[in-house]
């Protein structure tokens, strides 16, 4: 099924949208991330995988700014972001995240939840953000739940919720770290159901877990380890005929549930 949720980002480009160029990041002392390259082409979905703690999330920060990258660069459309004279503010701006908790504001209505960023960051009225929240939440079928407040939704309500807010803005670049970790294991599904949905018309680049999903849905799969981009490639390449013993030793121990 295609949905379309008409969000910029899926038009012809030569250029990629984002490019990472030896990006390091350490925290005291402690290199998490070592050299990082990284393309994402218009309607790309690039999967970060790796055990925990190999700077997935990182990465992720670094990409929209929520870190300070030690060294290389990051252009977004061609705009160099890690140039110290940026507005950061801006350039989060045009990324939509979602993290493995929710991060839904407790005391506000799930609407609300929806427009704020849209009606405080970009100023778009108030009427018109909640016309096109309406929107997003009646194609995720909540659109009756829109006056509750979010602890009335099950938690993957509560992610979709979170997953339409992220684009409600229309970002540039969608970033999803573990969306579906934290959700009880019979609610991932329409989680993953959505995203699939917005992975045809959105760029995205998502830390997961979940193997079989992004082998369905990623145009690049990434292996890290050790703060290198092990291994890299078509999702099936990556996934199924690796190349690189880090890798395959990762998989067999994830297969196992050891991870
Ligand atoms: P992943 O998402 O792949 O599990 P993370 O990016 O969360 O990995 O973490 C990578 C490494 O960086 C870990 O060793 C973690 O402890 C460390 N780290 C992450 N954020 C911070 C921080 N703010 N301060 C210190 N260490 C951090
Ligand atoms: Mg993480």
């Amino acid at each position: 099924m295609t949905v379309d949720y008409a969000f910029g980002g899926a038009q012809a480009e030569s250029s990629p949208v984002l490019r990472v160029a030896d990006l390091w990041k350490s925290f005291s002392g402690n290199v998490v991330l070592a050299g990082i390259d990284l393309e994402v082409n218009a309607g790309g979905v690039v999967a970060l995988i790796g055990p925990s703690g190999c700077g997935k999330s990182t990465l992720l920060r670094c990409l929209n700014l929520l870190e300070r990258v030690d060294d290389g660069q990051i252009w977004l459309r061609g705009q160099d972001i890690t140039d110290p004279r940026v507005n950061a503010d801006r350039v989060r701006a045009r990324f939509g995240v979602v993290f493995q908790q929710f991060n839904l504001f407790p005391h506000r209505t799930v609407l609300d939840n929806v427009t704020l960023a849209m009606r405080k960051v970009q100023k778009i009225p108030r009427a018109e953000a909640e016309q096109r929240g309406l929107e997003l939440l009646d194609r995720i079928g909540l659109a009756d739940r829109a006056q509750e407040h979010p602890d009335r939704l099950s938690g993957g309500q509560q992610q979709r919720t979170a997953i339409v807010r992220a684009i409600a803005g229309r970002p540039e670049v969608l970033l999803l770290d573990e969306i579906t970790s934290a959700l009880d294991p019979e609610l991932v599904d329409e989680v993953l159901t959505l995203v699939r949905e917005l992975a045809e018309t959105t760029t995205i680049v998502m830390a997961t877990h979940e193997l079989a999903f992004a082998r369905d849905i990623a145009t690049e799969v990434l292996f890290l380890d050790g703060g290198h981009v092990v291994e890299r490639g078509a999702p099936d390449a990556v996934l199924t005929d690796p190349q690189q013993a880090r890798t395959s030793e990762f998989l067999r121990r994830f297969r196992r549930g050891a991870l």
